[in-house]
């Protein structure tokens, strides 16, 4: 079933095209031409969801009066397993962004090697103007209409934008009200731990982020940047992700010169007390006016001189209109999304790595899948453990992507592509890290679909 999928739509003349279909379907192409023997109905396939569906329903506001929602739950792969992605709340939530993201967490869980395909969801709705129990009746209500499609061995989702441990506790409620009888604790992830969500799934992502990130520096990718030690570091956006990572990198030794948030940044040579930063944003609830650092906006933040540069916040962030002024030596993508196709290839050309989202912020669906585990096994495992499980999957992706990287390399300099591929051929551009995590991505899934035969 694929009710509602629809083809990228064009942008203005002479504007790049921000369609997060057409990007994602970018994407995949470019790498689906690195892959040999990739069937092209397969293309067809992963070019589009396996099934998206759209809720409208009505929900009772605070003042008496009614107002109708519009979500989306979008399940783009099952070919590895169920469904798995998160859900968020924001009143730009759009069916084809819930599209692109699926397809996104069908190659994040095939990089990180879980057994799951990929899924996301979606309400269009403003949390910060809505009560808490308006928030608890729209996730009811969207929990009782998801309910024929989501499931513990189905289509698990989790948290995502402006959705936290309490939606998913509501969601679980809901949906073991019309299950009881069996364990349902597996239905959501990103559970607050008392009702078995997993100790560490909070930092999970930035922690993941920085594992990444140091396996691909330790590797010696880029020349005299090979630890964090000294590095220079820029972060936009200081939330779950963006604060996680900055904590971890200067643990390790790195200088976090700037971060910000939505309201913009905040800058300092000498490096940001992120303590101090995180204490001003919870009282103020911004990190623009800390004392001792200079205001910058937030365009200004990512055009800073640095080493490594993380946007962890929203889409499109480096594009192609500002990718010529970036000035660091690797983007790492915490956030989704966060670098367009066209960014790419300058950031490319001028020779900056971009470690891409698919395998740099894949820590939070690994320890979605611990959280799941443990919920099926009924254990609670120990914080160390499930760090130390967290560390060694990033740590063998990175090594994959690198790989895969260096051998894409070595084949386009043999200049002969592969009479066997199927996808745009990819003559004239170099492949790229992103490229490197598709096409293991999307060559475990592939081989995954063909193993288990075309049905019927
Ligand atoms: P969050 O809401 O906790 O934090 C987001 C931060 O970005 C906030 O500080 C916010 O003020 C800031 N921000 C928002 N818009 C901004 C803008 N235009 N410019 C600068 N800053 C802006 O969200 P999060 O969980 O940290 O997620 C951040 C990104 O990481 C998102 O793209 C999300 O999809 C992605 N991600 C999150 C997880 C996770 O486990 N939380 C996992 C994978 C990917």
């Amino acid at each position: 079933m694929s009710e509602n999928a629809r083809d990228p739509v064009d942008p203005a003349p002479g504007e790049e095209n921000l369609d997060p279909v057409f990007i994602s379907q970018a994407q995949f192409h470019r790498a689906a031409g690195y892959i040999s023997g990739l069937k092209r109905g397969l293309i067809d396939f992963f070019n589009t969801p396996k099934r998206a569906v759209i809720f409208r329903f009505p929900v009772e506001m605070d003042d008496g009066s009614v107002q109708t929602f519009e979500g989306y739950r979008v399940l783009h792969s099952r070919v590895l397993g169920p469904g798995k992605g998160g859900i968020r709340f924001h009143p730009g939530a759009t069916l084809e962004e819930t599209e692109a993201l699926a397809a996104l967490m069908t190659w994040k869980c095939a990089l990180i090697d879980v057994p799951f395909g990929g899924a996301k969801g979606g309400v269009v709705c403003d949390t910060k103007s809505l009560s808490e129990g308006e928030l608890r009746r729209i996730t009811r209500r969207f929990a009782t209409e998801l309910a024929p499609v989501i499931g513990p061995f189905t289509d698990i989702p989790a948290p995502d934008l402006y959705t936290n441990g309490q939606t998913m506790a509501w969601i679980y409620d809901t949906y073991d009200m019309l299950h009881a009888g069996r364990n349902n604790r597996p239905v959501v992830t990103g559970k607050p731990v008392d009702l078995g969500g997993s100790l560490g799934r909070y930092e999970a992502t930035g922690l993941g982020v920085a594992f990444a990130a140091e396996r691909l520096l330790f590797s010696g990718l880029i020349p005299g940047l090979d630890s964090f030690n000294g590095a220079r570091v820029v972060v936009q956006g200081f939330g779950q992700v963006g604060a996680v990572t900055a904590q971890a990198l200067h643990a390790a030794g790195a200088v976090i010169v700037a971060v910000s948030d939505s309201k913009g940044g905040i800058f300092c040579e000498q490096g940001i007390d992120l303590q101090a930063a995180k204490d001003f944003k919870k009282a103020q609830g911004t990190v623009v006016g800390l004392p001792d650092t200079l205001t910058v906006t937030n365009d200004e933040l990512l055009e800073i001189s640095c080493d490594i540069l993380i946007p962890a916040a929203a889409g499109d962030a480096i594009r192609g209109d500002n990718a010529a002024r970036i000035d660091c030596r690797l983007v790492v993508e915490a956030a989704n999304r966060p670098v367009t196709p066209a960014a790419d290839d300058i950031l490319a050309a001028k020779g900056i790595h971009v470690l891409p989202d698919i395998l740099a912020n894949a820590g939070g669906v690994t320890v979605s899948y611990f959280e799941w585990v443990q919920n099926h096994a009924n254990e609670q495992w120990d914080l160390d453990v499930v760090n130390g499980k967290l560390k060694r999957k990033m740590q063998s992706a990175t090594d994959t992507v690198l790989a895969r990287y260096r051998n894409l390399l070595e084949s386009a300099a043999g200049g002969e592509p592969s009479p066997d591929t199927v996808g745009e051929a990819p003559t004239g551009v170099k492949p790229d890290l992103r490229t490197a995590a598709l096409v293991v991505a999307v060559e475990r899934v592939s081989i995954a679909a063909l193993e288990r035969g075309i049905w019927p």
